[in-house]
């Protein structure tokens, strides 16, 4: 890519780069063997040293985001949200725009539990839960929302902080489709550039850490929420290079030891199965360059993804009762917060699992 997303400018410098993957939402059927084209998509991240802005580099798949099921936790945020978003008296006026996530989830119903109606121009709060990372253009994006609010109006924006993927690893965020990964150093520049001012922000634990910020464009000072969040960011290193290049030793890190510890349990003879073909599995399955042999097969709750292959690999996506009946020494859970609920369902794999990661 040569110029940034956000600000224009070209001073992009790499800090993260995965190679060639394939397409994390593209799961062939299990008939169709792998192809030279399957595993041919760049994937990785680029840092602006003008604006701060983390983003993807390139993106030349097409984009075929499903509509998942809106995980619980996901509903219970949003309910918390607007509960603190209200109380502390940042829902003005009475109508709302929402621009939605291709993940799912609106809060529409709980703005209209409140009295507010959906409108499509001019609305008193605009919406954006997730949204906005998957715009190719982020500045003609954050011009858009900018443009849409009624004068007196707020933009709540929601977001995966970088600081959180950086400081917890998360390195899998990086996904094809998700054209930018947020701190709130780098928003503070990109919305005052289209006439938004942050006034404050909230903080969740969802995915590791998630922040809500509400914006403006009255001439407002930001309060003490965004100083002490903009104070860790600075402290952290949120727009170094050097900083943030720490994803790529923890991708390596993880790759590497999910490798070895599978060939060590298949040279114990021990068979190993997979839980989850989530599209975070996608890139560390191909860069970990694992095949059938050393995992058998990935169960999956979703119907859909049976019978078909996790991508750039040979292995199989099952279903649960499939795995239940191979009756597997090891099982690889892809998804660390599916813990719990799986060990609940699936009593028979007690003693069997392996939380990926960890
Ligand atoms: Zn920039």
């Amino acid at each position: 890519m040569i110029a940034c997303r956000g600000c224009g400018k070209t001073d992009l410098i790499r800090v993260l780069d995965l190679g060639k993957t394939p397409a994390a939402d593209h799961f062939p059927r299990v008939a169709e063997p792998v192809c030279a084209e399957e595993m041919s998509h760049s994937l990785a991240m680029e840092l602006c040293r003008a604006c701060g802005l983390a983003q993807l580099a390139d993106d030349d798949t097409i984009a075929d985001e499903p509509r998942g099921v809106e995980p619980q936790a996901l509903r219970d945020q949003a309910g918390d949200a607007i509960e603190r978003v209200a109380a502390a008296g940042w829902l003005r006026g009475d109508s709302v725009f929402e621009f939605g996530s291709p993940h799912g989830g609106t809060w529409i119903p709980l703005l209209a539990a409140r009295g507010y109606t959906p409108v499509k121009s001019a609305p008193d709060v605009v919406l954006d839960c997730f949204g906005i990372m998957h715009e190719k253009d982020q500045r003609a994006a954050f011009d858009t929302r900018s443009q849409l609010i009624r004068p007196g109006g707020v933009l709540l924006l929601q977001y995966h902080s970088l600081m959180t993927i950086v400081r917890q690893g998360q390195w899998n965020a990086l996904r094809h489709g998700h054209f930018a990964y947020y701190s709130l150093t780098a928003l503070m520049r990109l919305l005052g550039e289209v006439g938004l001012r942050v006034a404050t922000a909230w903080e969740f634990d969802l995915y590791g850490g998630t922040v809500l910020l509400a914006a403006v464009r009255e001439n407002v000072h930001h309060d003490d929420v965004v100083d002490r969040i903009l104070a860790t960011e600075e402290e952290f290193g949120i727009t170094d290079p050097e900083v943030i290049s720490d994803l790529q030793r923890r991708a390596d890190l993880h790759v590497e030891e999910l490798r070895s510890w599978l060939e060590s349990e298949s040279s114990g003879g021990r068979s190993v199965f997979g839980y989850g073909a989530a599209s975070r599995a996608v890139a560390l399955f191909s860069r970990a360059g694992l095949d059938a042999r050393l995992l058998a097969a990935v169960a999956d709750a979703s119907p859909a993804k049976h019978r078909r292959r996790m991508p750039g690999t040979d292995i199989p996506i099952i279903s649960p009762a499939e795995l239940l009946a191979a009756n597997p020494d090891r099982v690889l859970l892809t998804v660390p917060d599916l813990l719990a609920e799986v060990a609940a369902r699936y009593p028979e794999l007690d003693g069997r699992w392996q939380v990926d990661g960890q």
